[in-house]
């Protein structure tokens, strides 16, 4: 009788390890409710398969770029979508890793036009369209700069096509603007951080969710390892920057 009576504790003790471990593993079977590590949030990763998939020459401006598997095919259905209407999307940016980041940071810091200027007055005038590396979208896999990295193209002719079809459709299969016009409304200040870049779509469905594990994970200090990134925190990075969308 005591055998059993051990052997009932030990079975309902397992059953309450096994429920306590389910709960505390945060990892599903569903794509937006993934938890992403410190390193895939800052871009400290080689994206390879099979996470990431390379885009194709049919919807990219150079080989070797890749997206998230699952941006990936949400962005060919685009593109499909785009060629019906005689729309042509070309992929100029995809995933960028933490140093190539830091590549174009730094290549940027050292401009002759910042001879004398202080490292705050640099760092906020390169955020003007460059993220810090380790907060740039690019890091997560989910997001892609479009056709021209200038929104004059955007403007007339061609490029106005693409961006009236981008308006119309990207949000159809998850893609949105997130750099947006700012002071759109008459109430200024709707959004801080980066101009508006009428070129960079985001596949929110993923983004969202790396938005929110990156805000509940990441601090202006984990913001480090290149020129300037000191000035991360007087700068609130990660309340203005990466979190100035919309
Ligand atoms: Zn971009």
């Amino acid at each position: 009788m005591k055998n059993v009576r051990s052997l009932a504790v030990i079975v309902v003790g397992l059953f309450y390890v096994q429920c306590l471990f389910a709960q505390k593993n945060p990892v599903t079977d569903k794509v937006n409710h993934l938890t992403y590590s410190k390193n895939e949030l800052l871009g400290r990763i080689v994206p390879s398969p099979p996470l990431f998939s390379e885009i194709p020459m049919s919807c990219s401006s150079r080989s070797g770029m890749m997206l998230r598997v699952e941006v990936l095919n949400a962005f060919k259905e685009l593109h499909q979508a785009a060629e019906e209407e005689d729309v042509r999307l070309t992929v100029m940016s995809g995933t960028r890793t933490f140093s190539h980041q830091k590549s174009i940071w730094e290549r940027k810091w050292v401009r002759p036009k910042y001879m004398g200027w202080s490292d705050i007055e640099k760092a906020r005038d390169i955020l003007s369209y460059s993220s810090m590396p380790g907060s740039s979208r690019h890091h997560w896999g989910t997001d892609v700069d479009l056709n021209s990295l200038e929104n004059e193209y955007f403007e007339s002719g061609e490029g106005l096509k693409v961006y009236d079809f981008l308006e119309r459709c990207a949000s159809d299969f998850g893609f949105y603007q997130v750099y947006t016009e700012k002071n759109r409304d008459s109430n200024a200040n709707t959004r801080s951080g980066y101009e508006e870049e009428k070129w960079h779509w985001s596949y929110l469905p993923i983004a969202n969710e790396m938005l929110k594990q990156y805000n509940s994970t990441i601090s202006n200090q984990d913001i480090d390892g290149f020129k300037g990134a000191v000035s991360a925190d007087s700068l609130k990075i990660i309340v203005n920057y990466v979190n100035g969308i919309f």
